[in-house]
């Protein structure tokens, strides 16, 4: 199966910021895009995106799961950039219009169909570094992405990083190109020096998040993940995750985690951690590298914690299970 995000839909929505105005969405082809080598976004990184999904369920229908969200964030990240305003309607339009485009293309479960909205500043102007972009792009890729859980995934091992951080502290909350590429080099460092599978980064001792994805910690029936603040991404998973936890009757601590504390909390038998993310859905993590030693958390192996969590995930976006918060946009 090819590689997550690799394969495309030939055709993408598209929709030009120009002169002050949004101009109409088109349909139009996805494989190139026609851009001045000058243009902000490729000097000065204005440009952020979002990572949501849509699901086909047994009776053929598609839904796209917790469009609301993504569009807010999306319309936060381009705010926060000082890129263009989104218009709501018009980023709900352009994702439900090329779903709707491609909709015998969704994959059944456990695969999906990944949408990925992007935002560029297009302004030929590199004179603007410190200014913002007057034209942009916003267009909305679909691709059809397998099931990251099919193959058997083992437990992660996470690298904690204390003194590096995985971006600036104010941009944490913006998925923005930039934020990704900064935290590239301790990520590859962490594989190559531990054979780390992601980097746990915690400045200053305070458990944050990983490079794509939040981090929770799963002591018996409590769930303790960090407070949202500006410096890491507020996950919609993290808040679908929580939010069916507290359902299941399980105690949530949105609070400061230390390093420390977690170490300690792993050691106990019935400890779980994983990762929540659209692309990681729920990955457990089995171990944790700090101060070149390795702590084992819990059993190792996936807990059933995390297994329960993921199934009432999974089971509502594949439409087996009620749709109690009403997450899903039928298209
Ligand atoms: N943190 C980072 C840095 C991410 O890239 C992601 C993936 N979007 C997440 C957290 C999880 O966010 P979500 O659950 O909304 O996909």
């Amino acid at each position: 199966m090819a590689a997550f995000g690799t394969v495309f839909m030939p055709e993408m929505s598209i929709a030009e910021y120009q002169d002050g105005q949004w101009h109409s969405p088109q349909i139009s082809t996805a494989n190139s895009l026609s851009l001045h080598p000058g243009a902000h976004a490729l000097h000065y990184a204005s440009t952020c995106f979002e990572g949501l999904k849509a699901f086909k369920h047994a009776d053929g229908s598609v839904h796209i799961f917790r469009l609301d969200q993504n569009i807010k964030r999306m319309r936060q990240s381009s705010k926060l950039l000082a890129l263009p305003e989104i218009d709501t309607t018009l980023l709900e339009h352009m994702i439900v219009d090329i779903v709707k485009h491609f909709k015998n293309e969704v994959p059944n479960p456990p695969g999906s169909m990944y949408i990925r909205p992007t935002h560029i500043g297009t302004e030929p102007a590199i004179g603007k570094a410190a200014s913002p972009a007057t034209q942009s792009l916003l267009y909305v890729l679909l691709s059809p992405v397998g099931d990251y859980f099919a193959g058997g995934t083992r437990p992660l091992k996470l690298l904690i990083e204390t003194d590096g951080m995985r971006c600036a502290p104010h941009m944490g909350m913006i998925k923005s190109g930039g934020n990704y590429a900064s935290a590239l080099n301790p990520i590859m460092q962490a594989r190559a020096q531990y054979d780390a599978d992601q980097v746990l980064f915690c400045p200053n001792g305070d458990v944050q998040e990983t490079g794509a994805a939040n981090f929770l910690l799963i002591d018996g029936d409590e769930i303790i993940t960090k407070d949202l603040d500006s410096s890491f991404l507020h996950g919609i998973t993290r808040d679908s995750i929580l939010t069916l936890a507290k359902d299941m009757g399980m105690k949530v601590s949105e609070r400061a985690l230390s390093v420390d504390e977690l170490l300690d909390r792993a050691q106990k038998p019935a400890t779980e951690a994983a990762l929540s993310g659209t692309a990681a859905v729920l990955t457990p993590v089995g171990s944790l590298i700090h101060n070149e030693q390795t702590i084992t958390i819990g059993s190792g192996e996936e807990g059933p914690k995390t297994q329960l969590l993921r199934r009432a995930l999974n089971e509502i976006q594949w439409g087996e299970r009620a749709d109690s918060f009403g997450w899903l946009t039928a298209v």
